[in-house]
């Protein structure tokens, strides 16, 4: 069950969703996709801000060698792991430190608008 956090611009209302614990398909180049609702389970990620590359970018925390059926098997597999949707890694793309702390953090999209906490909610599987 993903959960997501909203957080919306007091400047140019834009918003940013990060992510907790989202299953996610292998793509081709083994890419983390998101996951369409059937086909392959490459595991679970989380979508974290980070601060270098002002966006959201994927960390998964849970990758199922080979790939899962079903989503349940991913969410068993972060049980048996410990994991809780909480983990934090290094960005794909530049390889700073991945970060929850979006609240307060300058705006990407307009010059002196700041990002809030707006809300979160749960999606079903
Ligand atoms: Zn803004
Ligand atoms: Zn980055």
């Amino acid at each position: 069950m993903a959960v997501s956090e909203l957080y919306v611009c007091d400047g140019c209302g834009g918003d940013v969703v990060l992510v907790h614990a989202e299953e996610w398909t292998p793509g081709a180049a083994g890419e983390i996709l998101p996951y369409p609702g059937h086909g392959p389970v490459g595991g679970l990620a989380n979508r974290l801000w980070c601060p270098e590359c002002c966006a959201v970018r994927a960390h998964a925390f849970v990758r199922l060698d080979p790939p899962a059926d079903h989503a349940v098997v991913a969410y068993a597999e972060a049980q048996r792991l410990g994991c809780d949707g909480t983990e934090s890694g290094p960005c794909p793309v530049c390889a700073a430190p991945l970060t929850w702390e979006l609240d307060g953090c300058a705006c990407p999209a307009c010059a002196g608008g700041t990002l809030r906490f707006t809300g979160e909610w749960e999606d079903a599987v």
